[in-house]
């Protein structure tokens, strides 16, 4: 049974657990709260202030901040501290300057869940593990049946493509129409100039790669987009021909090793901006970037690596040979066996995985049989937003 708040923090998810406050120690810009087992947590008072959720400071309906400290000076002081009965923190903050006095409670586990200690940070960071084949072994697999009625295999269907940037599901019913269902029950689907569901098959005319029997090298979809699709699924409705096994790799893995076996190499590549181009008769979409792309703390967060697309390199004349170099060195990572994971695809599979992380390619196929794949793209923030409530319903 799930605990009940002592305070409404205005929150929709979970909050009320078994944290209790063991003690306060009051300090000039800040409280320090030692928990029951011992954690200790510092609160600013600025921070506690701001966080306030009383009906004036935060919107009861919207659970939208009201408060606003913009006018005051900062940092804010101390306000008086004590532990109710309960275990609710009660904090009076007397009035000060252009401030008038106040009250705020905060419930202990709506603090705990919110703490920002290090060791809290890093509990609330969900792990990325990089992989090889020899450590990954398989793509981590669910049955469709089982996701259709679980909750909680929904939810490790995320956590798989969180964690590994790929996850399968296997036996869905293999026909059209099936994957913009299954897409759009797990979230909005990001339409391309490839349309809403792209159909993987040979196609006389073809515009891209994917619509020949041709084998693929690893490589990202639309890295020529300043927001190349997120997720992608990968539906197998036939996959009858000779050849055409999917590969993997994933490039967190190898931007990794990069960064610690040719760090040169990855200087180049995570600071040189390139430019990538998709053309045909009816779109010409460019976009000029690093092909390794690092969040502010150095934490690759996604590879641009599409052979086919990178446009002619416009570079300073004594950056070309470097930046050539540097290329062929990731190339070379990315198709080396230890790290192309193969997978043969089979009527009903959907294979998801994480377009910013995880490559994707194929062997080439013969025309003896029918092969037919459909797939389409899904933005992380709504598929994140799909587990957050999954989680909040507790499965
Ligand atoms: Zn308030």
């Amino acid at each position: 049974m799930t605990a009940r708040p002592l305070v409404d923090m205005g929150e929709l998810a979970p909050y009320a657990g078994p944290d209790r406050i063991a003690a306060l120690h009051p300090e000039e810009r800040a409280l320090r709260v030692i928990w029951d087992d011992g954690r200790e947590s510092r609160f600013h008072w600025t921070w506690l202030r701001d966080h306030c959720a009383c009906p004036e400071c935060r919107h009861p309906q919207t659970r939208e901040r009201l408060f606003e400290l913009r006018d005051l000076p900062l940092p804010i002081g101390p306000a008086s501290a004590e532990l109710e009965e309960n275990g609710t923190l009660c904090l009076n903050w007397p009035a000060r300057d252009s401030a008038s006095a106040h009250q705020s409670r905060f419930d202990p586990g709506w603090l705990r869940w919110r703490a920002y200690d290090s060791a809290s940070r890093s509990e609330r960071v969900r792990p990325r593990q990089p992989w090889s084949v020899k450590t990954l072994g398989q793509v981590p697999e669910y049955s469709y049946e089982r996701f259709k009625e679980a909750a909680e295999i929904q939810r490790a269907w995320i956590e798989s493509l969180q964690q590994y940037g790929a996850v399968l599901l296997r036996g869905a019913p293999a026909q059209a129409g099936e994957l913009e269902r299954f897409a759009s029950a797990v979230a909005p689907i990001h339409e391309t100039h490839f349309g809403r569901i792209f159909d993987v098959q040979t196609k006389p005319d073809p515009n891209n790669a994917a619509y020949t029997s041709l084998a693929l090298e690893p490589h990202v979809d639309l890295p020529n987009h300043p927001h190349p699709p997120d997720i992608q699924l990968l539906f197998c409705i036939a996959n009858e021909a000779d050849g055409g096994d999917s590969t993997l790799v994933d490039g967190l893995q190898v931007a990794e090793s990069l960064r610690k076996d040719h760090p040169e190499s990855f200087h180049v590549l995570t600071t040189q901006a390139i430019d990538f181009r998709f053309q045909d008769a009816k779109v010409d979409i460019c976009h000029r970037v690093p092909l390794i792309e690092l969040d502010s703390q150095g934490a690759v967060t996604g590879l641009r690596f599409n052979n086919w697309i990178r446009d002619s390199l416009d570079l300073p004349e004594d950056e070309v040979e470097r930046y050539y170099s540097a290329y062929q060195q990731l190339w070379r990572a990315l198709c080396h066996p230890d790290n192309q994971l193969g997978l043969r695809l089979a009527a009903g599979d959907i294979l998801a995985f994480d377009n910013r992380r995880v490559l994707h390619g194929r062997t080439a196929f013969t025309a003896n049989g029918r092969r037919h794949l459909q797939g389409c793209y899904l933005p992380r923030s709504m598929v994140e937003s799909r587990l957050r409530l999954l989680e909040r319903q507790g499965s």
